[in-house]
């Protein structure tokens, strides 16, 4: 048996690589400083992963931005809008810079191009650059990143084991410019895979590990196609000397189980944390000659693993198998912060309960040591420390928390009465005009606000101090507002870094780490929540806030409240309890909290689920399955008001049409949407469904600086009303305005009161 690894993160467990990337964004640092930086956090990912005993070391997982990106670039498919055309009309080598004008919108002269467009990797957080296919695409080795990382494993004595994305999986995520179908780029895209085979067999490489992981979704007959040409071309073609190993995972593979087994590679990886089931299928068909790497220890999650328990699993395969079986992370690192041992502020209940990507390896490694060693000293101290965990988590749990969830009934998760009924209740409380205008939440977090938040975290102003200013904030915030003419106001959300993180902060069962950070996208990173126990509301979180605002005005001011299934998506979960009874138990905080607010005069109260969809499984056959219980879940934080309590949601970066029923479902009595740069079109979901609850389309892009007008702003409304009738219409911006500036706010909310008043004047 060995132990091996599929990828680590390249952040740093400091982030070193995030601030050096943006020292040399804003010139203060030399490219040679860059790089620097990034072979030192190589060379000290190589290193620990060695220690660790994995031998073939992951090279190609480092990069400057994101992987899918280089190897857009080792391919030579860069945007032209991106490329720098030399004095003689040439074209310039791609480089590191053509990478970073690729992914943050810059053309040769450093002036404004579009950026290549984000996406979310699969079902994760990670978002790659969505690699631009024209229909004549050439292919050809363009930039040298990934050869020359392997040089430097290999000069430091490593053994390398290039991973990089397998080409339909590629293909896959790449989208086309003009219409046509992406397949017919799969014989040249090939050619070029086996040309980077032959450079990496030059160097001296024995294994590459293309990860495939689009296996783990429902594939048509022309894409599982795709594989079969794919892995019986590059294995016809490649050097002898070269071993591939077939990555999948975040997902069973089993569905292609005839697939899979079929393909002359010399190795496969299976995820069995997401999808032990698989692995019979696929142990049965192995051929006599191929290695089985298993993901073992949960590459996307925080917390330690119960080696004890997988080593008994995997003894008899173990046995079987020999040197044919690799232990492995469930899928690449990427997903998980770096090292626990920096964290230095733990509270008790998490202790000696984590891992990081550094520590699953050392796990690996035990595994390693309990099944070749069973019965010594070493042996059974990792298995004392096993149950010592489980002992210690065990103690943690809230039985009171685990009897509310299981004793809650039919009608907990349901409003007194239909839409229909609830809405004339909440017009007559409300009064509101027809078209009423509002925003999503947030306002500009300016520096001020920003550096009175730190300073009060610091401890360098107390509590009273903090409250007071940020009172003055919020008077401002709602003075601007009224003078905007805004009808349904809000507080601003000055208070709050983050909208997981504020609510994680105040809940029992959830905890913070200090340095548990996990790459977004390019140098931005997140740093989640953990939610390790029975989670529970020890005491209102957003109550003063609100009604401090509210007594401020006799305008209605909306509290602001982060929905169940979004602060789910955005936290590390434990595992030992289904999601969505952890689901369940944040719902119950939500609902303490809205009934709390109604309680208190807020008669309306938006529960924001911007993450709803990115729970839902990358096989569409299995999302019925998680959408009733998500939906539930926010059922069940919005249904403790009266019919007169008005529920709003918001959600941004969605789509709407393969899940309308379950938005319906949701029973918001208004949903706010980011529409404004589809041009409406994603009201289309609504309009075919006849959804009956209001609406607030968004009609102002707030991810530009740009101050919409008041005609493009109608334009919008316009187009909004031909699909959905007036009366259910809000006018909102698309999201959130806490990263603008009030120069840009307040004018782009002026226009869109104004293109209000010229609406209802039309209706
Ligand atoms: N209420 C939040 C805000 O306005 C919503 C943010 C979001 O949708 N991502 O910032
Ligand atoms: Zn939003």
């Amino acid at each position: 048996m060995k132990i091996s690894s599929l990828g680590f993160p390249r952040i740093g467990r400091q982030r070193e690589l995030k601030f050096a990337l943006e020292r040399y964004w804003r010139s203060e640092a030399t490219l040679t400083e860059l790089k620097n930086v990034a072979c030192e956090l190589k060379r000290t990912h190589w290193q620990w992963q060695a220690d660790a005993g994995v031998e073939l070391l992951p090279v190609g997982d480092f990069a400057y931005y994101d992987q899918v990106l280089t190897l857009s670039a080792t391919l030579n498919v860069i945007p032209a809008r991106h490329r720098v055309t030399q004095a003689d009309g040439s074209q310039a080598p791609v480089d590191i810079d053509t990478l970073f004008r690729v992914a943050r919108g810059r053309s040769q002269t450093g002036q404004h191009a579009c950026a290549a467009e984000m996406t979310k990797f699969f079902n994760t957080n990670y978002h790659y650059q969505v690699p631009e296919l024209s229909a004549d695409q050439a292919f050809e080795i363009a930039y040298d990143q990934l050869f020359d990382d392997v040089t430097e494993a290999q000069q430091l004595g490593h053994q390398a084991k290039p991973v990089l994305l397998g080409p339909v999986t590629y293909l896959y995520l790449s989208k086309s410019l003009t219409e046509f179908n992406k397949l017919v780029l799969l014989p040249p895209l090939l050619v070029a895979y086996q040309q980077i085979l032959s450079r990496f067999a030059a160097q001296g490489v024995s294994w590459v590990q293309f990860d495939e992981p689009v296996l783990a979704a429902d594939l048509t007959d022309e894409w599982q196609q795709a594989i079969r040409q794919s892995y019986q071309t590059l294995a016809q073609q490649k050097p002898a000397s070269l071993n591939i190993l077939l990555a999948s995972y975040y997902g069973s593979i089993a569905h292609h189980q005839a697939l899979v087994s079929a393909l002359p590679v010399e190795g496969l990886h299976l995820d069995l944390v997401s999808a032990p089931e698989q692995l019979d299928v696929f142990v049965n068909a192995l051929s006599s000659q191929q290695v089985l790497s298993i993901g073992v220890v949960n590459g996307r999650n925080v917390w330690a693993a119960d080696v004890d328990l997988i080593a008994d699993k995997v003894t008899e395969l173990a046995t079987r198998l020999g040197d044919r079986l690799w232990i492995t992370p469930s899928c690449s690192l990427l997903h998980c912060p770096v090292d626990v041992e920096v964290e230095s502020q733990l509270i008790t209940p998490l202790l000696g309960q984590l891992a990081f990507a550094k520590q699953k390896l050392f796990e690996l490694n035990e595994i390693y040591q309990l099944i070749v060693g069973q019965g010594s000293a070493t042996s059974q101290a990792i298995i004392d420390r096993c149950q010592q965990r489980r002992l210690a988590k065990a103690a943690a749990a809230n039985q009171q928390v685990v009897e509310r969830v299981s004793q809650l009934t039919a009608d907990d998760f349901e409003r007194d009465s239909p839409f229909a009924r609830r809405i004339i209740a909440q017009q007559q409380k409300l009064a509101l005009p027809l078209l009423p205008t509002t925003t999503i939440g947030s306002f500009p977090q300016t520096p001020a606000i920003r550096g009175l938040r730190s300073r009060w975290r610091k401890g360098e102003i107390n509590d009273n101090d903090y409250r007071s200013q940020l009172e003055q904030v919020t008077q401002d915030t709602i003075s601007r507002q009224l003078k905007l003419g805004l009808d349904v106001l809000v507080h601003g959300e000055a208070e709050r870094n983050d909208m997981v993180e504020y609510f994680g902060e105040q809940l029992d069962g959830v905890g913070f780490t200090q340095f548990g950070w996990v790459q977004s996208y390019g140098s931005r990173c997140v740093k989640p929540p953990l939610i390790y126990g029975d989670v529970s509301r020890p005491k209102p979180m957003t109550v003063d806030w609100a009604t401090y605002a509210q007594s401020l005005t006799d305008k209605p001011v909306k509290g602001m409240l982060t929905g169940p299934v979004t602060i789910l998506h955005w936290s590390f979960a434990r595992e030992d309890i289904p999601r969505k009874d952890i689901a369940n138990q944040l719902a119950l905080a939500v609902r303490d909290e809205v009934v709390d607010l109604e309680s208190a005069g807020i008669g309306i109260i938006q529960i924001d689920e911007p993450a709803f969809r990115e729970g839902l499984p990358i096989k569409q056959s299995q999302w019925a399955d998680y959408l009733t219980w998500a939906v539930d879940a926010f059922k069940l934080s919005a249904a403790g008001v009266e019919d007169a309590t008005q529920i709003h949601t918001h959600m941004c970066y969605s789509e709407f049409n393969d899940t309308i029923n379950a938005i319906a479902a949701m029973d918001a009595d208004v949903i706010t949407i980011e529409t404004s740069r589809s041009r409406m079109e994603l009201l289309s979901a609504f309009e075919d469904f006849h959804y009956p609850n209001e609406i607030g389309p968004g009609v102002y892009d707030i991810h530009s600086p740009n101050i919409p007008t008041v005609d493009e702003m109608v334009d919008l409304m316009t187009k909004a009303s031909q699909k959905v009738p007036v009366k259910q219409l809000w006018v909102n911006p698309d999201c959130g305005l806490k990263t603008r500036t009030w120069d840009e706010v307040e004018p782009a909310l002026r226009n869109m009161i104004a293109a209000a008043k010229v609406l209802r004047r039309l209706s």
